[in-house]
């Protein structure tokens, strides 16, 4: 869930092996992007494409591409405007909140891989998280309760497979735990969202 420099949060939050993507050995018609996606991934890739040009058009920024990942990342890339979305990712419920999340970048004009700073990076990405919780109040009609104990529940799961090492912490971000508490700081009217274990 992050732009470059590779901090992709869904790396660590999608572990579920990869039943119905195929990489083609030609150009197939799903695309040329060389990739064979289910029904249900194509659907929502064009709904994400929709998500994108919503959000785009309501904070008067440029547009963005959103294409399907074959390095399996969720990613966005403002060298060339695009958010590659990683199609395991689109079977996910939440696969809102990721996009989301990048759309939040977008929104920011952040460009991860002109910095090297890790402070600065971090909190690129918190303000992406919070930015995010906007768009999908702005754009989706979610209600900012629903978006925060949603991408909450996100930081949780994300938590909990870090600490059984189904998952690495993505680069640039800090341990989720930590964003979730930055997140409920920044929404204090949200009240019993999910909450990681206490040690
Ligand atoms: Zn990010």
């Amino acid at each position: 869930m992050a732009a470059r420099p590779r901090a992709a949060r869904d790396d660590v939050l999608s572990s579920r092996p990869f039943t119905v993507l195929v990489l083609a050995a030609t150009m197939s018609a799903a695309g040329c992007h060389g990739m064979i996606l289910s029904s249900v991934q194509r659907e929502r890739l064009r709904e994400a494409q929709a998500f994108a040009d919503r959000t785009t058009a309501a904070y008067q920024v440029a547009a963005v591409n959103v294409v399907p990942s074959i390095r399996l990342r969720t990613i966005y890339d403002p060298s060339d405007r695009s958010i590659s979305v990683d199609p395991r990712g689109l079977d996910d419920r939440d696969w809102l909140l990721s996009l989301a999340h990048e759309l939040g970048h977008v929104t920011l004009a952040h460009r991860h891989e002109r910095t090297r700073d890790v402070t600065e990076l971090r909190h690129m990405e918190l303000d992406a998280n919070a930015r995010a919780i906007e768009i999908l109040v702005r754009v989706r009609g979610w209600s900012e309760d629903d978006a925060v104990r949603r991408l909450a529940g996100y930081f949780v799961a994300a938590n909990d497979k870090i600490r059984s090492g189904t998952r690495r912490l993505a680069s640039g971000h800090l341990p989720p735990c930590h964003e979730l508490d930055d997140l409920l700081e920044r929404f204090p009217a949200v009240r019993d969202a999910p909450a990681c274990p206490r040690e």
